[in-house]
């Protein structure tokens, strides 16, 4: 009999049966308030009517329209309705399944569109698993050890971590600024280097916001030297910050924009923009992939756009982000261990740290365990796995926000030492 690998770890013991809206059921009919929306997927909640009916309309008619082969309309329609998100001049599109596969498309189109091989990345970044993706992740060493080589031509410079300094966000952009331009001039020269690749906010890697000047700085230095800014909102896209793209908090334009998750409600579908020009200078036919652009994962993206816009869940979002950080700050006013609390939007974590001020990963732990016990499903994050983070869907009332607080509350009250 086969079971499962033990390659597997699961941040939780719950064996689901079924969602819907904020909450997980698992086979026993327990009731779970999930603040991790599948890393981040489930924006519109489990299975929203109204993205159950797109997909189930879709299945019926075309479920794989091959789009090296056939296209298909619900891909051309997804795109025209892309238009009406995208930063401009972002007007070109193109589809894969997953954000890793997102990062590594726009990592080819960078090589191919400059005629340069190094891409910088910056230190605490999770841009996926795939070869070319894990060498651009550093959000922790489990990504990466043990597997390598990874693709080379990747540098890394800092990502500006004011927290784990004690520096103010002044200090720590001013900081990782002028450590870029010291590895442009000492490791990766202007000449060879492809692009850039930043989250608007740190994800896997702690949760961190760019603080402000950090994008801005990025954006100038890209335009000096002739370098691409890619933005990964594989995790910070589609409402999750506030916004509508997290770069939006900085005023700032990408050249590559790299969506996932949230695109499609839970169906596999990612994609990078890009100006048309851009994407122009990359050659026809070097990307692709038999399932990317599905035309049921198009049509439930479609539905996913109908219902941010018309339930206005970016402006949801922000409001309730903005209650779930006061009530974080209030219960880690009480509680020492718990060393900061920071985030955008409905992306919030807490960051635990020991008496010495050192990352207290045992106490994130148990907190953990203790809300997951107690009916509120969080996920971990940060280098150190001493973060816990929060990632309702972008439907969350304020009502469950205040459950989730209470939750939480209760947790780390029971697990202080
Ligand atoms: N980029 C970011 C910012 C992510 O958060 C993730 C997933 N956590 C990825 C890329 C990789 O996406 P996937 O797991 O769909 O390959």
């Amino acid at each position: 009999m086969a079971k499962l690998s033990p390659l597997l770890k699961q941040a939780t013991p719950v064996l689901a049966d079924h969602g819907e809206g904020v909450y997980l059921y698992d086979t026993d009919g327990r009731r779970h308030l999930d603040f991790t929306a599948g890393i981040g997927v489930t924006s519109t909640g489990h299975c929203h009517p109204r993205v159950v009916e797109a997909a189930q309309q879709q299945v019926g008619k075309l479920i794989h329209g091959q789009y090296t082969t056939v296209m298909h309309e619900p891909l051309l329609r997804l795109t025209t309705r892309l238009g009406d998100v995208l930063p401009e001049p972002l007007d070109s599109l193109f589809f894969l399944n997953s954000g890793s596969e997102a990062v590594e498309a726009s990592v080819r189109l960078a090589r191919q569109a400059t005629g340069r091989q190094n891409v910088v990345s910056f230190a605490g970044g999770f841009h996926g698993r795939t070869m070319g993706a894990a060498a651009l992740t550093t959000a922790g060493t489990k990504f990466r050890a043990g597997i390598g080589p990874l693709m080379p031509g990747v540098a890394v410079a800092p990502f500006p971590q004011a927290y784990r300094y004690g520096w103010s966000e002044a200090e720590a952009t001013s900081f990782a600024l002028r450590e870029l331009d010291y590895l442009l001039a000492t490791v990766s020269a202007p000449a060879d280097t492809a692009a850039f690749m930043v989250e608007p906010v740190l994800g896997e890697g702690g949760y961190i916001p760019a603080p402000p000047g950090f994008l801005e700085g990025l954006r100038e230095r890209a335009d000096r030297h002739g370098i691409l800014l890619i933005v990964d909102e594989v995790q910070t896209g589609f409402g999750r910050t506030g916004r509508f793209w997290g770069h939006d908090h900085a005023g700032i334009r990408p050249d590559i924009l790299i969506t996932a998750k949230g695109l499609a409600s839970g169906f596999p579908l990612s994609a990078i923009a890009a100006p048309t020009e851009l994407m122009e200078r990359a050659w026809p036919g070097s990307q692709g992939g038999t399932y990317g652009g599905n035309a049921v994962s198009c049509a439930a993206a479609i539905a996913t756009l109908d219902v941010i816009q018309e339930e206005n869940l970016v402006d949801n979002a922000a409001e309730t982000g903005a209650r779930l950080a006061d009530g974080l700050r209030k219960i880690a006013a009480d509680h020492p261990r718990i060393g900061d609390v920071r985030g955008l939007g409905l992306m919030q974590a807490c960051e635990f740290t020991g008496p010495d001020g050192e990352p207290d990963a045992a106490a994130a732990q148990r907190a953990h365990k203790a809300a997951v016990d107690g009916g509120l499903l969080l996920l971990t994050c940060g280098a150190h796995g001493n973060v816990v983070r929060m990632i309702p869907p972008l439907i969350v009332t304020a009502e469950q926000v205040d459950d989730a607080l209470e939750l939480w509350s209760a947790a780390v009250s029971a697990t202080a030492d």
